[in-house]
């Protein structure tokens, strides 16, 4: 067993940390009128991640460990520092694959099947591991999947922390929404008071949720800003803004990078200035998850084939209006939509659901072709690939599917991703 959380700041204090002065002094061409803003991305990463050790050394405090399904804000009310831990692979599959290798082996070494998300293994191989930070508490819900719901309770058996199971509902209305936001009030709030020993303070959740506000109306305008062709920002500051609100919404530092990025892109639109390096000759819509381990494909994309990756699951549900600060109730029925309506969550939709919502973004983002990955061990998306292939042809969408593990490149390498995306392009795009 490991210390907890020690490869984590390790990679954080060794890796990152120094990133932030090469990105804002040293950033390679062409992207170098970006390093700003890659610098800041990299910072408010640092900044959280230093704030979880923190929490974990103060017996005052607790760590949030929740999923897809919840938002930061109601466990920033209590104190707690927050890891959303669907978010987690990508930490190391960006940083570090031995350690992602590690975690996915350690979690099949524990019987857990090689058929589950590898986002699920890495999560069990990491408690598994003793990585996962103690002084900690989980939240889950029954969204958005099988995977899920297998892995909370094998967590619960295996690592010693309180663990609260939320039931979200598999609709999208209102009446679907006031049901979650019933569990919060009921379920959530006493839960958080027990764990973390402090008393419920609506004031603080209030500040917590508009502090958040700030930051989704800065998302908002950002993804916005993404219409306009050609899109301003690379492809990694296009994917970055979504992942840095679900992870940190309602910290002042989430507040602030995302404004500075909005603030960035939207003064290129006021000026016509929002041609990047390389021309932008099509527009993907990237459905599902692209690989996490590759973190330079979007901008490969961009140089070989002039291909802009506008949105991807991870990054398009920036949809819903701020949360109404009026009551507990508006604010806990705000909290519910983000959570149902944060990226995987929306896999828990029917399929005719999840379909219509990817055609929305392709037409809202003036599209020209698809790229659909096929997450191995993700049923939702790999059973929904017939009826997407219908729905393209019926629409005369041009549509790659990809078979692969997004935290794994040992299931598809990087290259044969690449050559994948090369045919495509070079063919039927030509
Ligand atoms: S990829 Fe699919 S199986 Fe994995 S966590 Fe997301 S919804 Fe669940």
């Amino acid at each position: 067993m490991g210390t907890s959380f020690q490869r984590t700041m390790e990679v954080t204090q060794g890796f990152l940390k120094p990133m932030i002065d090469v990105f804002r002094d040293e950033m390679p061409a062409p992207f170098e009128h970006l390093g700003h803003l890659y610098s800041a991305a990299v910072a408010e990463n640092v900044e959280r991640y230093e704030g979880i050790a923190e929490a974990m050394n103060d017996s005052s405090r607790k760590v949030a460990l929740f999923e897809f399904g919840l938002v930061p804000q109601p466990f920033l009310a209590f104190g707690c520092a927050t890891l959303c831990l669907e978010t987690y692979p990508l930490f190391f599959t960006r940083t570090n694959m031995e350690t992602v290798y590690e975690f996915i082996e350690a979690a099949e070494s524990a019987g857990v099947s090689s058929e589950t998300c590898s986002t699920d293994r890495f999560i069990i191989g990491a408690a598994a591991k003793g990585e996962l930070p103690d002084n900690s508490f989980f939240v889950t819900s029954s969204a958005p999947c099988d995977g899920t719901r297998i892995a909370y309770p094998i967590l619960e058996r295996m690592y010693p922390a309180p663990m609260l199971y939320l039931d979200a509902p598999f609709r999208y209305d209102l009446e679907a929404v006031r049901y979650y936001a019933e569990q919060l009030k009921e379920e959530l709030l006493p839960f958080l008071e027990k764990v973390t020993g402090r008393r419920f303070d609506l004031d603080r959740f209030r500040e917590v949720v508009e502090e958040s506000n700030r930051a989704y109306e800065n998302l908002v305008n950002l993804h916005d800003t993404y219409k306009v062709l050609p899109a301003p920002h690379n492809g990694f500051l296009r994917l970055i803004p979504f992942l840095i609100y679900i992870s940190g919404a309602g910290l002042p530092g989430t507040t602030r990078t995302l404004g500075l990025l909005s603030e960035d892109a939207t003064q290129r639109v006021r000026e016509g200035r929002t041609q990047g390096p390389f021309e932008e000759k099509h527009r993907a819509l990237w459905v599902h998850v692209a690989p996490t381990f590759d973190v330079e494909l979007f901008e490969w994309m961009e140089e070989q084939f002039g291909a802009m990756v506008v949105s991807n699951s991870v990054s398009s549900s920036a949809i819903l209006e701020p949360i109404d600060t009026t009551s507990l109730e508006s604010m806990l029925e705000g909290i519910a939509w983000q959570g149902l309506d944060m990226t995987m969550s929306i896999m828990r939709y029917d399929t005719e659901k999840l379909i219509q919502f990817s055609l929305n973004t392709y037409e809202d983002y003036r599209c020209d072709c698809m790229i659909v990955t096929q997450h191995v061990g993700c049923n939702s998306i790999c059973g929904a690939q017939g009826m997407i292939r219908k729905v393209c042809r019926d629409r005369d969408i041009p549509v790659l599917f990809i078979e692969h593990d997004y935290n794994d490149d040992r299931i598809l390498s990087k290259e044969l991703l690449r050559s994948q995306i090369e045919d495509f392009f070079t063919t039927v795009m030509a």
